[in-house]
Formats: C-alpha cells, structure tokens, sequence
C-alpha cells in the first residue's frame, strides 16, 4: 500500500510545477527526502517531466558543471528561483545581469569584483575574469603533483576541460539570451495592448 501510495505521489509531482515542486519540498520532512534526492534516477525524472511539462525556460538539460554534474533541483534553482547574491545574499534586481555561468553563481557586482580577478595571460589577448577561489584550488592541485610529467599532462588535461566548459556555458548563455528576448517581447506586446485600452 504504502508503495502504491508513493507511485502515485511521484505520478501527481510530474504534473505540478517545478516551482511548487520546491514549495511542496518544504511541507514536511517526508515530501523534502522524496523531492530532494539528487542522485536517485526517479527522483530526477519528477523535476525533469515537470520541467518539460511546465516550462519553455530552462529547457536544455541541466549542465555537467565545472566539477560536478548539476541536479535539476539545482538547475531549477540557479535559473528560475534564486533572487540573492550567492555571496552576501543582498537581493538581486536583475537576474540575468547577474548570473555568473563561468563561476556557477548569481552574484551582485559588490562581491564578484572581490571575488574575482582581471587579467591578461598573454600579450595581446583580451583581458579576462578569474575566479580566486578557483585559482587557489587549481594552484593547490599543480603543487600537488609529484613530477614534471603529471604536471604537462595535468595542464593539458586542464585546457581540454576549460575548452568543454567554455563550450557548454556558451549554450547556456545563448539560451539565457533567447529567454531575455522572448521576456522582453512579451512586456512590449503588454505595454502596448495597455496603451491601446
Ligand atoms: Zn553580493
């Protein structure tokens, strides 16, 4: 009975939004461990079918990350419902604005020019951002290695990384862009029927 009942409640969560999902994931202790499991396959496919069901944004599968892959519970949360600084948790005005896809974080402008750093690696390249935390861990790992071979190959293994990443963010930005406009679309057609009333 009691399977039955929970087959029925996992049926009844891919109908309901991913919003509401989060709502729902903070009723009880008992919906929040059905809703909150990252790692179970059908658990995961709740938040997916809701999110495909229900929305038009986000809807590239979550993305493999930097060092882990992302969760939809995470996904869900980073694009749609996080409106706080990552960092100070001051509110965030403009959502898009501040989404940070190369460090994983919304951050308001404050704490992204502490947390990160500008700089050229070579003359003539443009100037680019660093995330310190990200520097200093990476710094870590090199110093880590024993000899200059596991050094070259770390860095090579490094720069196929940063190449996949830079490619994965590049469509998740485009899809950001794609929803800004749609957005924005949307408010104009809104102020003008307005206007017209
Ligand atoms: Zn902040």
């Amino acid at each position: 009975m009691e399977n039955i009942l929970l087959e029925i409640f996992h049926e009844i969560c891919k109908y309901v939004s991913p919003k509401d999902l989060y709502s729902l994931s903070t009723v009880c202790k008992r919906y929040r461990k059905i809703l909150w499991l990252t790692h179970s396959m059908k658990c995961q496919n709740i938040w997916k079918t809701s999110r495909q069901r229900c929305l038009t944004y986000p809807n590239l599968p979550p993305p493999n990350g930097w060092n882990e892959d992302w969760p939809e519970q995470k996904y869900i949360w980073f694009t749609l419902l996080s409106d706080k600084c990552f960092i100070c948790k001051d509110r965030l005005l403009e959502k898009f604005h501040d989404r940070c896809w190369e460090f994983r974080v919304n951050c308001c402008k404050d704490c992204f020019d502490k947390c990160a750093v500008r700089r050229r690696l070579r003359r003539g390249q443009p100037i680019q951002y660093f995330w310190t935390k990200d520097i200093q861990k990476a710094y870590e790992e090199y110093k880590g290695l024993g000899n200059e071979e596991e050094r070259q190959d770390w860095v090579v293994k490094m720069q196929r990384k940063v190449q996949r990443f830079l490619q994965e963010i590049f469509d998740y930005k485009l899809q950001d862009t794609v929803e800004i406009t749609r957005d924005l679309q949307a408010r104009l057609i809104s102020n003008n029927h307005h206007q017209r009333t």
